[in-house]
């Protein structure tokens, strides 16, 4: 979390009765699995859940203050009408003390895409960015709540399931820069109908900051209803024709990526569209303008590009909460993704390297020779410290420790991120195994 925040503050924002001392939280949960110190506890309401039956136990558990809708025997909450509606205001509080630039995204379709590549982009920079899907109320504020001050920007991903959810997260994101890809038919059911979709989704230019810029597609049949919401915002257009700020010419697509020529205020620049499809040529001059109102020359911002989009939990990079470079390559691995991964921690220029490694799975008979295989590599790579959770990938650790390296032994998710948990940003950590292993409860215990 970015800041420290005093309940009666909290309170404020919240239109909420602080009740109990006022003392200060450092993170905000709503899972009573993840317990986090100095935390509040926000106690949501779901369709299959109630977070009021948790609270007690989660203050038991060790959560300073509770943020809730009814009176509760525990020492220090914050009452108001609406923990859902309060917990989105508490995200915008922590927003609006962020000093970098907060980006947003909607649009029918494209915002992953758009998003990640957006992200990935920025590598010489730290990005806050929406995990997964995560793109509605309970998504957005939680994005928003993991920023921490070692974030440069937010890229934040907003999607509509019913009207006047686009209004309600341009509430609380707040954002510098939009990017509205297109309206198109999906989530009818919802909304009822395409001017409904292009309306809600004009909902997050108008929850723009008033110096935003506006990044719209020029090609969309809403684009001109959506001009006229700017009240005087910076417009940047992206199309297929020489009416838009940024248009791309001379199209050929292929199988796997597309070669056009980009023009942007009088530059003409020869580019290559990772990715198959006019539609990902559309993302990807979005991705342009957005990288250029970040500050990117445009040449450079077109060569970005070219790198294909990479999935979450595959070799991507983020950041913990103490400023560690942390490699998420949890999806799924197999030996040679393993080596690869590798490859890609040695090559980090920091002082030290750390690989927090779960078992492979489905190997059969080869599982103890490819752990071991696994932990030799990992040595003559160079990898500073072996983590293995659990005894299968403990083979590896043993013959990494035999070749003279330092390994780790841990029984639990909880207990390896605890290892690393105050490393900064002189390592880099790798965290990777079979999606059996699920070591994203690695990645959740060290960016949360
Ligand atoms: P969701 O509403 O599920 O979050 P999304 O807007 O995030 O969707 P993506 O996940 O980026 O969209 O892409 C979903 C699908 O839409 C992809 O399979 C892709 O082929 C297609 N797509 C991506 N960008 C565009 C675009 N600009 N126009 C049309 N289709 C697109
Ligand atoms: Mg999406």
């Amino acid at each position: 979390m970015l800041i420290n925040l005093l309940l009666s503050d909290i309170a404020n924002a919240c239109d909420g009765q602080l009740v109990g001392p006022d003392i200060t939280v450092s993170e905000v949960i709503t899972d009573t699995r993840v317990i986090l110190p100095q935390a509040l506890f926000v106690a949501l309401k779901g369709a299959r859940f109630d977070g009021h039956d948790y609270a007690v136990s989660a203050v038991q558990q060790g959560v300073v203050a509770v943020l809730c809708e009814r009176d509760l025997s525990v020492p220090s909450y914050i009452k108001v009408a609406d923990t859902q509606v309060a917990y989105g205001r508490l995200a915008r509080l922590m927003r609006d003390a962020f000093s970098g630039p907060v980006v947003a995204i909607t649009g029918s379709n494209g915002k992953t895409s758009v998003k990640d590549w957006l992200a990935q982009s920025l590598d010489d920079r730290n990005v806050l960015k929406t995990r997964a899907n995560l793109n509605n109320q309970i998504g957005v504020p939680q994005t928003i709540l993991s920023l921490n001050d070692h974030h440069d920007v937010a890229v934040i991903e907003a999607g509509t399931s019913f009207t006047g959810e686009i209004a309600l997260l341009a509430n609380i994101i707040h954002p510098d820069i939009v990017i509205l890809t297109n309206a198109s038919g999906s989530h009818f059911e919802g909304l009822g109908g395409l001017e409904n979709i292009a309306i809600e989704k004009g909902c997050l230019l108008s929850g723009a900051t008033e110096e935003a810029l506006l990044i719209l597609n020029a090609d969309d049949a809403y684009f001109d209803y959506w001009c006229g919401l700017a009240s005087g915002r910076q417009i940047w257009s992206f199309g297929f024709s020489d009416q838009a700020t940024l248009y791309a010419s001379e199209l050929s697509l292929g199988a796997e990526s597309s070669q056009a020529l980009f023009h942007f205020k009088g530059q003409s620049v020869g580019v290559t569209v990772a990715g198959a499809g006019k539609h990902q040529i559309a993302n990807g001059m979005a991705v342009v303008l957005a990288l250029v109102g970040l500050g990117m020359a445009f040449e450079i911002a077109v060569e970005k590009l070219s790198q294909p989009v990479l999935v979450s939990g595959r070799l991507e990079r983020r950041v913990t909460k103490n400023g560690a470079l942390l490699i998420d390559d949890c999806y799924n691995a197999s030996p040679t993704s393993v080596q690869a991964a590798i490859d890609v921690l040695v090559m980090q220029p920091v002082k030290q390297t750390w690989f927090i490694l779960g078992a492979l799975g489905e190997l059969g008979s080869q599982r103890d020779d490819i752990h071991h295989q696994i932990g030799v590599y990992a040595q003559e790579q160079g990898v500073s410290h072996l983590i293995c959770v659990g005894h299968v990938a403990g083979i590896a650790g043993k013959a990494f420790e035999a070749k003279g390296g330092c390994a780790v032994f841990c029984d639990t998710h909880a207990d390896a991120a605890e290892k690393v948990r105050y490393l900064d940003k002189q390592n880099a950590i790798l965290v990777k195994g079979s999606r059996s292993a699920k070591m994203e409860t690695v990645i959740e215990a060290l960016i949360h």
